[in-house]
């Protein structure tokens, strides 16, 4: 089942430009309504269940209805994502509550700098590929000459008939 917002949870993620759970959804479905400042999922239909609105919402209002093969009607699963970890809260259909933690990242958050490092771009004229360097070689001249096969020379045949 498609994701839903609980709008009693939703703060519009405190009218910042684009919010949480509209940019993480790889499908471009949540959009946000600004004169009530909630979200919504604009096209059920096209949502594929993948949770990572669900995940990222910092308000926990979003849910979505799990698979049926793992969570029976009547059993919810829903997870609760902090910096260095996720928690999820499976509850199952006679009443049992569980939760699970697991880390979800080894470094603190916010401290990869991902262009560190990264080259100078190169020029776009350049023959050479981005991670060459040096000179290009040059292939040699051919002599333009047709070979010979004088009647000395020995083929060998891997297949009987085939140089007759
Ligand atoms: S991420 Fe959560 S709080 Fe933010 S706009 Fe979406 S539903 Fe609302
Ligand atoms: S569950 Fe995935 S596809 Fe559906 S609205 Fe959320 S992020 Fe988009």
């Amino acid at each position: 089942m498609p994701t839903f917002v609980d709008p009693s949870k939703c703060d519009g993620c405190k009218g910042g430009e684009k919010t949480a759970c509209m940019y993480i959804c790889p499908n471009d479905l949540m959009i946000l309504d600004p004169a009530e400042m909630k979200a919504y999922n604009q096209e059920p239909e096209a949502c594929w269940e993948c949770y990572s609105c669900v995940k990222i919402c910092p308000q926990g209002a979003i849910e979505a209805r799990p698979y049926a093969d793992f969570a029976p009607m009547g059993g919810t699963s829903i997870p609760m994502r902090s910096a260095d970890s996720i928690m999820w809260t499976v509850k199952f259909r006679n009443g049992n509550v569980k939760r699970f933690k697991f880390p979800i990242r080894t470094t603190p958050e916010g401290s990869i700098k991902p262009f560190d490092g990264k080259p100078e771009p190169g020029s776009l004229e350049d023959e050479l590929l981005f991670t060459e360097t040096g000179t290009l070689m040059v292939p040699q001249a051919t002599s333009m000459k047709k070979s010979e096969v004088s009647d000395g020379d020995t083929v060998q045949c891997w297949l009987d008939g085939f140089c007759k």
